[in-house]
């Protein structure tokens, strides 16, 4: 019988996030589109498996820079067992230049040419990034806490409000699910009301609310109003709606996420990012794992990532 979603061990999450984020950004990777093009116009060939992305130069079970800044993260964490912002932005720019042709956005790019932080880009730079900041943050007991750390790991790299706005739901999202507390009816509303209901990110995410409550919307036709660009509000849209059309099942979410289209990478390494957290590694198709770049070394980061977080 499959365990419910409440009684998965922490170390099972906490993995299923990690490497649940690494699967959707290397599946999505072939898939990613120009923002001309802000819904992949079908799903009848929907891609389930790893592709290759000449583009980037990417062997099938590669990864992009949202892995590159990930595992960059996790890799502080787990060294300083502790938010070091000096530290980790001095590990972001190190990993950036080793692995810099793995498609990261202008924002990025500028921030670590200027030194400063993008305060126009509302792109889902941040956003992309933020899971393993979550998981070590989850058991938080001040939520404002909460709030300030990941907003000073956001911005880094990114200052624009609603960019600050997407990647606080998305960290809300992941913490929630690894405190078994994620109720998928009523996750919308819980992280609007963190995030703020006049916020645009709020806006949207209650529009997707009612995305989801329409009778006999298809799934593309979801994503079609939602958008899937990297513009954050169509990035975490997409996301949530990816995650919350089929909660239980890892799989739909992170495979439809890529097939939509738009910032496919990113979008499907979010939703990968939550419903991991949520269905924990049983969920992650064991083709994915054994096909996936450095999963041994993630594996092994985020259950160390756990056993602090544990101590603590
Ligand atoms: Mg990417």
């Amino acid at each position: 019988m499959k365990a419910s979603s409440n009684s998965y061990r922490l170390s099972a999450r906490f993995r299923g996030s990690v490497l649940g984020a690494a699967s959707g950004d290397t599946l999505g990777a072939s898939l990613e589109q120009a923002p001309s093009h802000p819904v992949r116009q079908t799903f009848k060939n929907r891609v389930e498996e790893f592709q290759e992305t000449p583009r980037l130069g990417l062997a099938p079970g590669q990864w992009t820079d949202d892995t590159v800044f990930s595992r960059a993260t996790l890799k502080c964490l787990v060294e300083y067992e502790r938010i070091d912002i000096v530290a980790l932005k001095k590990k972001l720019y190190e990993d950036y230049l080793v692995d810099s042709h793995r498609g990261f956005g202008k924002p990025t790019e500028k921030t670590f040419e200027r030194g400063t932080p993008d305060s126009e880009s509302a792109g889902c730079g941040a956003a992309m990034r933020i899971g393993p900041a979550a998981l070590f943050a989850s058991f938080y007991s001040d939520l404002e806490k909460f709030r300030g750390d990941i907003t000073s790991i956001i911005s880094i790299t990114h200052t624009h409000p609603e960019a600050v706005n997407g990647a606080l739901a998305v960290a809300f999202a992941i913490a929630s699910a690894v405190r078994s507390e994620l109720k998928p009816d009523r996750l919308i509303q819980q992280t609007v009301d963190f995030i703020g209901a006049t916020s645009d990110m709020g806006h949207k995410l209650l529009e997707v609310e009612g995305i989801l409550k329409r009778p006999g919307l298809s799934l593309e036709e979801g994503f079609l109003e939602i958008g899937t660009r990297g513009y954050i509000l169509e990035s975490v849209g997409a996301t949530f709606y990816a995650f919350l059309r089929t909660p239980d099942n890892f799989f739909e979410s992170v495979v439809n996420a890529a097939n939509a289209g738009g910032d496919a990478d990113s979008n499907a390494s979010m939703t990968g990012a939550i419903s991991g957290a949520f269905n924990s590694i049983q969920g992650i198709p064991k083709p994915w794992l054994a096909n996936l770049e450095a999963c041994g070394e993630l594996d092994d980061l985020s259950r160390r990532l756990c056993r602090i977080v544990e101590k603590k």
